[in-house]
């Protein structure tokens, strides 16, 4: 299995060169030549524990490591550092599945591709055999830089910047990353939005300039976030891991269909579950759930995507994004796999921030339908599911369970239901008890946001009978051991001070 750029046709590269560069040097994203079917069958995956449903599906899409070194990888990612032998728990709440992504060491879905990504760099490292010192740059919304600092923290031949929305995070996430240990990482608040932060990353891979200074220095940029094609392989896994377990439970029948619902940002989750149906896991509808920046939802209803909007900051801050970078791969496919037309809408989307697709590609997207939730929408939804049935969703899975329930009661539609469950409650624990305690609101009283957020998961524990996760715990006590911030247009000079370049 090769992989090429969705902008060019150059010579397509085996997946480790594909990790190690992250992104195309024409801009474009690494895509694999074909999509593998699944390796055997839904009754025989039904057999398989997780880290052996990984390997099967993992296996086709990397073939340039041997099925040693992927074990190896595997083994050191999906280990005792989630809460559950399980991995990924499946929750049956009223008539939907929902699939826990949270149970790794940051509580939140990102740790199901960067605990692993790590691992297949270093292996990949290995192979190219340039000695090079590897350098993740990240642009985060908040969860993908913890889960990534996590990852690579105190791993050999790498460092790690992280760039995140100084104000467009919550305070736990915040803190999460600037307590964070490990000499090879550094935490940087940027004065901006997401998107701000996610340009500047990409403009900093584009930077020939600043990639001969790298070079120079023995140093090479890589990418953890959701464009590097490492990240994306291992979230298939979950998706065939989740039907299979169905399959095993009797929930469906052999053959059965299901409908994923996902809550979505820069499409990475997504486009994992419409791989898997590719693959031909029997998926009947994907659910593209969006928060109040429904640009996608938008994309779907019209096959317009337009850019040019307010940015809105919700209390769903991983969704908070206006361009759902992975798209363009969907779009490459919808194209008929032609890099020239992508690079054109690419191309359109950069400069006047918006293209449209004709119809004959927007026939290609039947599987998709768009949904979007309020935030009041998605918290109502938080309230009513957990007085009804007591369990007690975060502000992103919300999204989702509430795009659902519009979507049965608008189509009638009775197929089994996947919703992607991405982060721990706790995670955004103030939102949680707005939705389900509004009077709460009253103790917070000139307590300090953090202070207040440490208060909100204890009571959060109370009400649900559930614990706080350790992840949290340790947080209380951790020093801060990042102090670093810029401005938007600053973001190039600050990688070279760190970098000393
Ligand atoms: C990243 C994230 C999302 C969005 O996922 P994408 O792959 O970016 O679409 C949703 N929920 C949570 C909690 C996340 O961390």
């Amino acid at each position: 299995m090769r992989y090429k750029s969705t902008r060019s046709d150059r010579q397509a590269i085996p997946a480790s060169q594909a990790i190690l560069e992250g992104i195309a040097p024409d801009g474009g994203l690494f895509v694999p030549e074909s999509i593998p079917p699944l390796p055997c069958s839904p009754e025989e995956l039904a057999a398989m524990d997780y880290r052996q449903t990984a390997l099967a599906i993992m296996q086709p899409y990397l073939t340039d490591f041997t099925k040693e070194e992927l074990e190896a990888c595997i083994e050191g990612a999906y280990d005792a550092k989630f809460d559950t032998e399980e991995i990924v728990p499946l929750a049956k709440v009223e008539d939907a599945y929902y699939l826990e992504l949270f149970h790794g060491p940051t509580i939140a879905f990102k740790d199901m591709a960067l605990s692993i990504l790590p691992h297949l760099m270093t292996a990949a490292m290995k192979k190219s055999g340039t000695g090079k010192e590897t350098v993740i740059l990240t642009a985060t919304s908040g969860d993908t830089g913890k889960a990534a600092l996590e990852g690579f923290a105190g791993v050999p031949g790498t460092r790690i910047i992280v760039f995140y929305p100084k104000d467009g995070v919550s305070a736990i996430q915040r803190q999460q990353m600037v307590t964070q240990q490990g000499d090879n990482t550094w935490v940087v608040g940027v004065d901006g939005n997401f998107d701000d932060c996610q340009s500047g990353v990409k403009a900093n891979f584009a930077d020939r300039e600043l990639g001969q200074k790298m070079e120079g220095a023995g140093l090479s940029f890589s990418s953890a976030n959701s464009i590097n094609i490492g990240r994306l392989v291992p979230q298939i896994v979950y998706y065939v891991y989740a039907y299979a377990r169905l399959l095993r439970e009797g929930e469906i029948e052999k053959g059965e269909a299901v409908n994923i619902v996902v809550p979505t940002g820069n499409f990475g989750n997504i486009l994992a579950a419409y791989y898997a149906s590719r693959m031909g896991l029997p998926v009947h509808r994907l659910l593209c759930a969006s928060n109040e920046n429904k640009v996608l939802y938008d994309f779907f209803a019209t096959g317009a995507y337009d850019r040019r909007r307010p940015f809105i900051l919700t209390d769903s801050p991983s969704m908070d994004i206006l361009v759902s970078s992975n798209l363009e791969r969907l779009i490459y496919e919808l194209t008929g796999c032609d890099p020239d037309q992508t690079s054109l809408f690419m191309q359109e989307l950069g400069r006047d921030g918006n293209y449209r697709i004709d119809d004959a590609m927007r026939k290609k997207l039947e599987i998709f339908r768009g949904g979007f939730a309020s935030q009041q929408e998605s918290r109502q939804e938080i309230e009513r599911v957990f007085q009804d049935c007591g369990y007690v969703m975060d502000t992103h899975t919300a999204v989702a369970s509430a795009v659902y329930r519009a979507y049965r009661l608008e189509t009638g539609d009775r197929t089994k239901t996947l919703i992607a469950s991405t982060a721990s409650p706790y995670k955004f624990a103030p939102s949680i008890l707005q939705a389900i305690e509004p009077g709460w609101e009253r103790e917070k009283d000139g307590m300090e946001e953090l202070a207040w957020a440490f208060a909100c998961t204890e009571e959060l524990s109370r009400l649900s009978g559930t614990e706080i996760p350790e992840a949290v715990r340790k947080l209380k006590t951790a020093p801060v051991r990042h102090k670093l911030f810029c401005e938007t247009g600053e973001m190039r000079q600050t990688v070279e001070e760190i970098l000393k370049l």
